[in-house]
Formats: C-alpha cells, sequence, structure tokens
C-alpha cells in the first residue's frame, strides 16, 4: 500500500481502488481488478453504463434504452470486491488522496482511475448550446428522438410547418458521428415515417449534412471518402462539404457562407471535449483539455493516479502514434490500467499500453459500411457491415446486451422497422 493513504471503506485493510466513471474505461479497470487483493469502488453520476457507439440507433427508434444502457449494478453483482455508487464528483484533490462529489461523503483513494469521459464542444458556435441537439448521453439521444417525432406530429396536425423545415434535419460533422446519425434519419424518413403519417407532405423534407472539412471521414482512406459521401446521396442525404455552420436558432441553421437552412432540428456530432474536471487537477493538459499520461497510463508526479479513455492523451507504447477516442481504445486502456494496479499492489512493475487495433468501423446505413484495417486495408457494403457488427457486439458489456442488439438489428433488417419511434417524455410547446 501507498505511504500515507487511508485504507479501504469496508476496513479490509486492503488497498482501495476508486474508479470514477463507469463508461468503457472504468469498466474495463474495474473488471480487470477482479482477482486483485484491493477494494474496488466505482462511481458514475449515472447509475448505468451507456453505449454511445449505438446511441443513433436509440435516437432513431432502432434499439430501446435498455440495449443502450445497462444497469451498473447489475454488471458488478457477481464481482466480490467492487462496490458501485451513483454519485457526481465535483473534485478530485490528487494532493490528499481523496475525491469529492455533490451528493456524497468523499472518498479516500489509495489507486485512483480516472475514466470520466468527455463533453461535446460546441467550438463557440452561436445559439449551438441552446438549440443543437448533441448526441452523447442517453438523454441526449431520447431528447432528439422525442424532438424528431414531435416534429412530425406537429406537422401531422398542421401540413403547412413542413414549409418552414419541421421535417428538415441538418447534421454537423462529417465524421463517424454525423455519418451514422444522419444515414439512419435517412432510413427513418425514407420508410417507417412515410408509412406512419400517409397525410404529410414529406417529399420535400431535407436530411442535410454539414462538414467545415474539405471531405468527409477524413479519418478513412479516399476510396472509402467517396463510398460514403456517394451512399449518402443514394439515401437522399444532401452533403455540404467547405461549409461551417456559423449559427444555431430553433428553426434556421445558418453557414458561413451566408446560406439560410430551415431546419428545426440541428444534430450536434462535431467535437468534443475532455471532462472539465481535468481542468481544475492543475496537471499537464493536451489538446481536448485531455490528460496527459505516461506509457503505463499514470499522470506524471502521481503515480498512483491512472487517467484512461476520452479523458487521456494516450500514446500507443508500441507505435508512438497518440491514440484516438474511440470505445475500444477506452476499453483497452482501462484494462491495462486495472492490470497495472494489480501488479503494483502484488509488488510487480506496472506494464506500458500497446494498443490492438481491430480498426475503424462506421455504419452508413443497414448493409452500408466502411472499415478500415490495421495495415490499411479498407473494406466497404456488406462485409464492412458485417465486421462493423461483430466488432460492436464485443463492445458490448453483458451478453444480454448482445443478444438484445442482435435481436433488434436481425428485425429491423428484415422489416426494415424501428419500434422505438415514439413519443416519450416532456411535450415541447
Ligand atoms: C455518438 C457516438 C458514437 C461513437 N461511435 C463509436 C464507434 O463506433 N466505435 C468506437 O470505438 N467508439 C465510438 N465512439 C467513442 C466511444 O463511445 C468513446 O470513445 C468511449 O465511450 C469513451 O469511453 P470512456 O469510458 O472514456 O467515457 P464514457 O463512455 O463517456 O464514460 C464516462 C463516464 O463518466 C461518467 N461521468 C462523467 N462525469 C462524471 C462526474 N462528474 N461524476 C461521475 N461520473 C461522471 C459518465 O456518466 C460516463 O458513464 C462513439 C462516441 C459517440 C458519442
Amino acid at each position: 500500500m501507498l505511504g500515507g493513504a487511508v485504507s479501504s471503506e469496508s476496513g479490509s485493510g486492503r488497498p482501495r481502488v476508486v474508479v470514477l466513471g463507469g463508461g468503457f474505461a472504468g469498466l474495463g479497470a474495474a473488471r480487470k481488478l477482479e482477482d486483485a487483493d484491493v477494494d474496488v469502488v466505482l462511481v458514475d453520476a449515472n447509475d448505468y453504463h451507456s453505449f454511445q457507439p449505438m446511441l443513433y440507433q436509440l435516437a432513431t427508434g432502432l434499439l430501446d434504452t435498455t440495449a443502450v444502457a445497462h444497469s451498473l449494478r447489475d454488471l458488478f453483482q457477481n464481482q466480490k470486491n467492487a462496490i458501485v455508487h451513483q454519485a457526481t464528483v465535483s473534485a478530485i484533490d490528487l494532493a490528499g488522496h481523496e475525491v469529492q462529489f455533490a451528493d456524497m461523503p468523499p472518498l479516500q483513494y489509495d489507486y485512483l482511475v480516472v475514466g470520466l469521459g468527455a463533453i461535446v464542444q460546441f467550438f463557440g458556435c452561436n445559439g449551438a448550446a441552446e438549440n443543437a441537439f448533441p448526441l452523447y448521453t442517453v438523454e441526449d439521444a431520447l431528447r432528439l428522438r422525442s424532438h424528431i417525432v414531435e416534429r412530425w406530429e406537429a406537422a401531422d396536425r398542421d401540413p403547412s410547418l413542413v414549409q418552414d423545415g419541421a421535417l428538415n434535419v441538418v447534421v454537423v460533422g462529417g465524421g463517424p458521428t454525423g455519418i451514422e446519425s444522419v444515414g439512419a434519419l435517412s432510413e427513418l424518413y425514407g420508410s417507417d415515417f412515410l408509412k406512419d403519417y400517409r397525410g404529410v407532405p414529406a417529399g420535400t423534407a431535407r436530411l442535410t449534412l454539414v462538414e467545415a472539412g474539405p471531405t468527409l471521414f477524413p479519418m478513412f482512406k479516399p476510396d472509402i471518402r467517396e463510398y460514403a459521401h456517394h451512399e449518402l446521396e443514394e439515401r437522399g442525404v444532401e452533403v455540404m462539404v467547405g461549409e461551417r455552420v456559423e449559427a444555431v436558432e430553433p428553426t434556421r441553421v445558418k453557414l458561413a457562407s451566408g446560406t439560410v437552412l430551415s431546419a428545426h432540428t440541428l444534430v450536434w456530432g462535431a467535437g468534443l471535449q475532455a471532462n472539465p474536471l481535468t481542468e481544475s487537477l492543475g496537471v499537464e493538459l493536451q489538446k481536448g483539455n485531455r490528460l496527459a499520461v505516461d506509457p503505463e497510463l499514470r499522470l506524471p508526479d502521481h503515480p498512483e493516479v491512472f487517467a484512461v479513455g476520452d479523458a487521456a492523451w494516450i500514446t500507443d507504447a508500441a507505435t508512438g502514434e497518440v491514440l484516438p477516442q474511440l470505445g475500444s481504445v477506452a476499453l483497452q486502456a482501462g484494462e491495462q490500467a486495472g492490470e497495472n494496479i494489480a501488479r503494483l499492489v502484488a509488488g510487480k512493475e506496472p506494464k506500458p499500453f500497446k494498443y490492438h487495433d481491430k480498426g475503424t468501423m462506421a455504419a452508413i446505413a443497414r448493409g452500408a459500411a466502411v472499415a478500415q484495417l490495421h495495415g490499411g486495408r479498407t473494406m466497404k457494403g456488406e462485409l464492412a457491415f458485417l465486421a462493423w457488427g461483430a466488432v460492436h457486439l464485443t463492445l458490448l458489456s453483458a451478453w444480454e446486451d448482445r443478444t438484445k442488439a442482435m435481436v433488434d438489428w436481425t428485425w429491423g433488417g428484415f422489416t426494415h422497422e424501428r419500434p422505438g419511434r415514439i413519443l416519450v417524455g416532456e411535450k415541447e410547446k
């Protein structure tokens, strides 16, 4: 045990590992500690783990909430050395080895894992914080789903709203989040909604994807970019590259070029920054306020504190490259942090983190996905769609969730039906 640190809450005398965040990174770390001689305390502001990569499927009615959010207590039911608290971290005192919470007494730690993820970044775009729909949390996805269904219901009651852009959606960001979201919306608009709202003059409804850079999918090779562009246009999506959103109003989107788009919905899939708590730690930060870590994933000068996932700036020990903010990176880094803590407790040296790249993938629509594998090989279409499904199933946190997602995808694949397209929650004025 580290000198001067406080022993575990259970009075076991074993080192206490506090894991902040029950995302991919936190789950990876806490699970890897199952056999270690420690007490694990996992804390998250929510009582569930969210599966961000499929939030757009929740937002467009293909999956339901329990397919993308899993009870943390359920996930740790059988891990004897772990307990879960639902509480919101308000401060971390690195010198005092203590975490403070908005709604729970402070916790002292011997080892700390910071896996607090990231939040949306609007890059100072006027009106975006008030009027845009980000897609980073389960609440975001449900809010977007309700808003879109509500706009269709409103247009059903008053068809003149269609001319005002009630059904139009602008999606910002030509990376995976933006492309997957607009692709899923095109399916929802092109099948279910047309049949659901037969009286609505929906022929003029526009789905527009706006990307500030010169191309979609900048992280992929040119053949994938061209394929994605073509597949979206085939599905009726208007793709605007080299255009920057300057202001978002409730029913209008203004581009820096002067173009004004009528749209009652703007989905923001354009950027993120590390959890704001990173700024309060008084340690070195990298781009996007990410915490710089050493090869073993520890904060410099704080060898008992590990930072992993979207909140961290992780360099792959094998390639020397900074790793992207991806679920697979977060999960593997979390696991490495857990393993390293277990090694330290057992008196062994920690190991540097090496990322096992299974490729970068995105699903544009049913049967149309892209994948760029380690080594540069690319895949497009049905085969890439199967690879995307397989990789995402492995990321899901429980077999129950994998089965649920497979059943829903298969059902959706055969019937083209999105059973979650219902209006739940507060009604908009
Ligand atoms: C729409 C979308 C699509 C994506 N698609 C893919 C994809 O296809 N493939 C892929 O590999 N990656 C994808 N990603 C990225 C991937 O989801 C993230 O890289 C990953 O979730 C990061 O994991 P994490 O554990 O670091 O953070 P998170 O999963 O964000 O977890 C952070 C946790 O910290 C908790 N938390 C935050 N603040 C506090 C606080 N103050 N107190 C207590 N708890 C707090 C949160 O509730 C959350 O549970 C996608 C992301 C998004 C948003």
